[in-house]
């Protein structure tokens, strides 16, 4: 079904349900913006955060930008998160003391990673960009 969403595109929806569910969904949709514009305003959001936490700017095109912004944001919360944890931890053995120095330093490294396409390739979370960073890639 089509719809007419708030910011004024139209965009095509299945809609399941009974007439009282259907119609209080049709409702809903058109309070809100279409997939587009919510997509679109996520990566600014994103972009806000990242220039916020201080990272460098993105290379790319702008839609590579745009995408990778939204990677970005969510990898560095998982690093952010990592390195929180790593501040109250006393590590069991000099072997993990010095793997954990290790990821600290490829966090160190991948805030740096200016490529919008790096960030696209390597977007399956933090374990995955650590693992490019720390292969060279
Ligand atoms: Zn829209």
């Amino acid at each position: 079904m089509q719809i007419i969403h708030r910011c004024g595109h139209t965009q095509n929806h299945e809609i399941y349900g009974n007439a009282t569910s259907k119609s209080s969904r049709v409702a809903y949709l058109k309070t809100i913006d279409c997939s587009t514009c919510i997509r679109k305003s996520q990566n600014a959001s994103a972009a806000i955060i990242n220039q916020d936490a201080d990272l460098p700017a993105l290379i790319g095109t702008d839609k590579q930008i745009a995408w990778a912004e939204s990677i970005r944001a969510k990898i560095i919360r998982e690093a952010t998160e990592y390195l929180a944890k790593t501040e109250s931890y006393t590590p069991a053995s000099p072997a993990e003391a010095t793997e954990i120095e290790k990821i600290i330093g490829a966090i160190a490294d991948l805030k740096e990673k200016i490529s919008a396409a790096w960030w696209i390739t390597n977007q399956y979370g933090l374990k995955t960009a650590l693992k490019a960073v720390l292969e060279g890639k």
